[in-house]
């Protein structure tokens, strides 16, 4: 309450401020946007509304009229040599007419967990996220890509490679900057392992926050690519023969004396029992989370250990083909990192849901982390397990659950399943 008078006493004084950006995110994770007049946002920022039916997955025409409440704490400058003088943006949850959440929020979900988990138990959840993309020539390489089945490379330095004047260095060198310039701590930000394939990677934070930054990573990226005339991809793999792009997320939790509660020296691979139950939590789920993690019917062409991307059901210290991998950590730092993720997933959905998935408390036989068995390799498969879960259902709710997976579904429907140019441009859908 106070942080939002403050914030709004900011903006009014502001002059540079014209507009306020409220987003959110529809059922898929896309980010939606709507700009708000300063003066109109100060005056009625508790009684905002939108029309829900527009928006993929959200409401029927029945029930289309939602509210947006908007969260002040998270709420950010973007920097104006990228978007231009002046903008602000602010994340909001979404609210049904009544005022309750409304159940295709993933954002207020995930918030309301670890809000409980914080009062209840005491605990923080920390990720920290590491997003690779493409960069592709000309700001409308997605748009050309559908018509003509093709994109063009910037760069074809690999890993941790690049030359002066590289394209890809340009955009991560403005990408970096941008990103400091929205309150990320980057660590080191890179050429990745295929040509045009980048990757920046920033401190670990909050969960709540992490997971927010995801969309701001993608949307800093689209901006500077769009900038420089090129096209920042998340697609998982929009290059057959080459490494695809991940999302992998490293988590870790800790107690109210900010202990991290994964770390144990004398541990296997470092983590105590209580990220071992975490781990197999989620490899017990594993078929189950699928569907949210592999969102889309490209994801699935990803998945392959050839190329570092695993679909394996195990945990391993070392094997970049398994699902969850244990990174060298110290009392700090310890972590696990699940790797079997894309970055045209809904962030907010993903993580909530593999939180669920870690703490749930399931009987699980440490064998599981040996992994005999491996993800489903096509969309189909996964809706039929996703559709299936006792899990998804108490953790999504029924009704999502069905909404998600008809909404999976009718998009597969339209690419047929046979491998083609054609078919490889109809599949497409980006985030
Ligand atoms: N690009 C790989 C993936 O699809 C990951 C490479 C890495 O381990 O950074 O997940
Ligand atoms: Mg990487
Ligand atoms: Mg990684």
């Amino acid at each position: 309450e106070q942080l939002r008078e403050e914030r709004m006493a900011y903006l009014a004084g502001e002059k540079r401020i014209k507009a306020v950006t409220v987003c959110f995110t529809d059922l898929e994770g896309r980010l939606h946007m709507l700009d708000y007049d300063k003066k109109f946002l100060l005056s009625s920022y508790d009684n905002l509304t939108f029309d829900g039916s527009s928006i993929r997955g959200f409401s029927a025409q029945a029930e289309s009229d939602l509210r947006l409440s908007i969260d002040w704490p998270a709420f950010y400058w973007l920097p104006a040599d990228v978007f231009g003088p002046g903008k602000v943006l602010v994340f909001a949850e979404v609210r049904q007419r009544d005022g309750s959440p409304y159940p295709g929020d993933m954002r207020s979900k995930l918030k309301l967990f670890l809000d409980e988990l914080y009062e209840k138990e005491g605990l923080t959840v920390n990720l920290a996220n590491e997003i690779e993309g493409f960069i592709f020539l000309g700001r409308n390489a997605e748009q050309r890509y559908r018509e003509t089945g093709e994109f063009t490379m910037v760069s074809t330095s690999g890993y941790y490679h690049s030359l002066p004047g590289d394209p890809l260095r340009t955009f991560i060198d403005m990408a970096a900057e941008a990103q400091r310039a929205m309150g990320f701590s980057n660590e080191k930000d890179h050429p990745e392992v295929a040509p045009s394939q980048f990757e920046m990677n920033y401190s670990y934070t909050e969960a709540l926050i992490a997971s927010d930054q995801i969309l701001l990573y993608k949307l800093i990226c689209r901006q500077v690519a769009s900038r420089l005339d090129m096209t920042a991809s998340f697609l998982p793999k929009p290059v057959t023969g080459v490494n695809g792009s991940g999302m992998h997320t490293n988590i870790s939790i800790s107690g109210s004396d900010g202990v991290n509660l994964f770390h144990d020296a004398n541990g296997e691979e470092g983590l105590s029992d209580y990220a071992w139950k975490f781990v197999d939590g989620v490899l017990y789920h594993a078929k189950d989370l699928c569907l949210l993690l592999n969102a889309s019917v490209n994801a699935y062409r990803r998945l392959d250990p050839h190329y570092e991307a695993p679909n394996q059901i195990k945990a391993s210290g070392i094997d970049r083909g398994s699902m969850v991998r244990i990174p060298i950590g110290n009392a700090r730092t310890a972590r696990v990192e699940v790797r079997s993720i894309a970055p045209d997933a809904h962030p907010h959905m993903a993580i909530y849901a593999i939180l669920r998935a870690g703490l749930s408390n399931a009987e699980t036989d440490p064998s599981i982390r040996k992994g005999e068995e491996t993800l489903p390799d096509n969309i189909y498969d996964a809706i039929t397990d996703f559709r299936a879960s006792a899990m998804i259902a108490e953790v999504l709710g029924e009704e999502v659950q069905a909404k998600y997976a008809d909404l999976k579904e009718a998009v597969a429907d339209r690419c047929p399943r046979k491998l083609g140019t054609l078919i490889k441009r109809a599949e497409v859908q980006f985030h």
